[in-house]
């Protein structure tokens, strides 16, 4: 038996992409494209990557929001998608998700009671007793039991993330999936949630899939970072070995743009040059390489391979393999 709470092998999601009446042949976008990694139990995954890379699309075939052309998700070790019945049910409460915009993620016509307890009711959950739930949990997020009866439009935005995150937590669950949960929201703000965040991993041991565009927020609080484009994961390694040497020339890039915490020397460099691709027309070899400084030759005809340069640091790239 593995030791991860969760496995996710050879994961790919594409899309049937609409043409138009004369064309012939189906086109497929393929947002997700052979994706492999793990979560530990009480660990913080940070996938991190530009709009578009499809780790939000990660995240919602974890969810079960999106069901993937192939591949496997494990949870400790059943396969997600294979279950059925009772035990599908009691395996989709150990993971919840909460969204980047918390105006659009509660039900306005909804209680705050009742929304931090809709996972449970819609899970099926019985002989459960919902207003202790709700009270307990509202608290645990830094608001008051006096906020039970209230509805979303009568909270800010920061609070509705605490809600959001209330919510998350009422199956109980082992791993949570937040994507871009910061994003929406005023600066000064984020850090609180980000705070409130890192604080309940630890007092629960929770596992976070943590999706973010920017590098500052996975540097914050990720045990481990994976970087994607273009629907492939291209490095994977721990925090501290990711951010001081990393080695593939994306990951160098988006390590560019994250702000330096001094005035004198700030500075937010472009972070890649050139656009993403698109993911229906994707160019071959290496997907990253029309935007590459080192490109080669053989990076526009060949994929590379993923190689482990040392234990646990994994990268996609020519640079790295042996010639
Ligand atoms: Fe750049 Fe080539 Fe490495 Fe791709 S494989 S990142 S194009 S050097």
């Amino acid at each position: 038996m593995s030791s991860h709470l969760v496995r996710v092998d050879n994961l790919k999601v594409y899309y049937e992409k609409k043409t138009g009446l004369l064309s012939l042949g189906k086109k497929y976008i393929k947002a997700v494209d052979g994706v492999s990694f793990y979560i530990n139990k009480g660990e913080v995954l940070g996938l991190v990557g530009e709009s578009g890379s499809g780790k939000t699309t990660v995240g919602k075939a974890l969810a079960g929001i999106i069901e993937p052309t192939s591949g496997h998700i494990y949870i400790e070790d059943k396969d997600l998608y294979a279950l059925k019945g009772e035990e599908q049910r009691r395996m989709r409460m150990k993971i919840q998700i909460i969204f980047q915009n918390p105006f659009s993620s509660l039900d306005p016509r909804m209680r705050i009671k009742d929304i931090i307890v809709e996972p449970l009711k819609i899970m099926g959950a019985k002989d459960v007793d919902y207003e202790t739930i709700a009270k307990e949990l509202i608290e645990k997020v830094g608001l008051s039991i006096h906020h039970l009866n209230r509805y979303p439009h009568q909270f800010s935005g920061g609070q509705r993330q605490r809600i959001a995150i209330a919510r998350a937590l009422s199956t109980n669950p082992d791993l949570i999936i937040a994507d871009e949960p910061t994003s929406a929201l005023d600066v000064s703000i984020q850090a609180q949630i980000l705070n409130l965040m890192w604080d309940l991993q630890k007092e629960l041991n929770l596992s976070y899939l943590f999706i973010s565009h920017d590098m500052g927020v996975i540097r914050y609080i990720s045990n481990r970072i994976a970087v994607m484009y273009a629907g492939k994961l291209v490095e994977v390694g721990d925090t501290k070995t990711v951010l001081e040497s990393p080695l593939h020339p994306y990951t160098q890039s988006l390590l560019k743009a994250v702000p330096i915490p001094d005035p004198k020397k700030a500075r937010r460099e472009r972070i890649v040059v050139g656009e993403p691709p698109d993911p229906a027309n994707p160019p071959s070899g290496c997907r990253f390489h029309p935007r590459c400084p080192y490109k080669m030759d053989i990076c526009g005809e060949d994929e590379p391979k993923e190689i482990r340069v040392n234990s646990g640091h994994r990268i996609t790239c020519f640079l790295y393999q042996e010639k």
